[in-house]
């Protein structure tokens, strides 16, 4: 029954160690209703196909050019050549975005994956055979299986029955959510989620609005009504200077999470980095954000806060 549901995904990550217990298998399910100024999977945002290029490894239009002469929208042009790492001439393609449909007919004809479409469309069955092969290494380490995204619970019917397949083989299953999804589907799969990986990025629903394209009362709402019927939550605050991390905002946020303070494992506060930057332009994007990461000394403080407050809280 599982070969007959399908989602799409944009990757699949083994040995991942940074998204719940354990060694992981991490499954990235395509699509979100946020947009975040500071997101780093930029390719998780659209529900849609994504045109990719990614320098290391397109061989160049010297040897190959495959993709210069497919396009119907005549997107696709010759950069100027430069040199290469062994020192040989080399020049790469160069996309007009505006000009792009996202047809992918390049992406068809490339060889090497240089063009690539972000968006694989898979069943769950074939999600289970890259969970199995590692159910060694979940044992080993207490580890499993994490749902991720994009908002995982937005392609609901493929998240449930991926989080249904998991729990019938006995594996860990952890569900990274935005929060920002009906009710009645957080109920739903909630027998069949071990832990929830939960974010907080601003108390201020007008400021969430702004940040993130949407307001959080629903997600506040789901996060209490989850706590209320036994989830058990990670939940991940990430700080972002001059965003997020106003004295204000960080104390709301402690108090928020003293109220579900039973159903937190433990409070993950994150130092914004930068290194999603790199995606933006292999999608033809402009990467907005222009802060740096906080320093050592202001996330002790925002972890202060939470500490104050008797939360299980730590950095990163
Ligand atoms: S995906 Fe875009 S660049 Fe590639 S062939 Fe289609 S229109 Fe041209
Ligand atoms: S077809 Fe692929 S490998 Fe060849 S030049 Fe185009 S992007 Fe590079």
């Amino acid at each position: 029954m599982y070969n007959d549901i399908f989602g799409n995904i944009y990757d699949i990550q083994k040995f991942s160690v940074h998204d719940g217990p354990g060694i992981r298998t991490d499954i990235y399910l395509k699509g979100c209703p946020l947009s975040c100024l500071w997101c780093h999977s930029p390719e998780s945002q659209s529900f849609t196909p994504d045109l990719a290029w990614l320098e290391l490894k397109c061989i160049g239009c010297e040897i190959c050019g495959a993709c210069l002469n497919v396009c119907p929208n005549g997107a696709i042009t010759r950069g100027e050549q430069t040199v290469g790492l062994k020192g040989e001439p080399i020049s790469y393609p160069v996309v007009d975005r505006s000009k792009c449909d996202v047809c992918l007919k390049c992406a068809e004809v490339c060889p090497s994956k240089g063009l690539f479409n972000t968006l694989r469309h898979v069943s769950v069955e074939d999600c289970m055979k890259s969970v199995r092969q590692d159910k060694a290494f979940y044992e080993k380490s207490g580890g499993g299986v994490t749902i991720s995204g994009g908002e995982p619970i937005s392609q609901f019917e493929f998240c449930l029955a991926l989080a249904k397949a998991c729990t019938e083989e006995g594996f860990h299953t952890a569900l990274d959510t935005t929060g920002f999804a009906p009710t009645e589907h957080y109920l739903k799969i909630l027998p069949y989620i071990n832990l929830f990986l939960f974010d907080l990025k601003h108390m201020d629903s007008e400021r969430s609005k702004r940040l993130v394209g949407v307001p959080n009362e629903l997600i506040h709402e789901n996060a209490r009504v989850l706590a209320k019927n036994g989830a058990r939550f990670q939940i991940r605050f990430p700080i972002i200077p001059r965003l997020n991390d106003s004295a204000e905002n960080v104390e709301a946020t402690a108090r928020f999470c003293l109220e579900i303070k039973d159903a937190i494992d433990v409070v993950q506060i994150l130092p914004f980095h930068r290194l999603g930057g790199s995606k933006y332009e292999r999608l033809g994007l402009k990467y907005r954000m222009n802060v740096n990461p906080p320093d050592g000394e202001a996330m002790k403080r925002h972890l202060s806060v939470f500490t104050a407050l008797g939360l299980p809280a730590q950095i990163g």
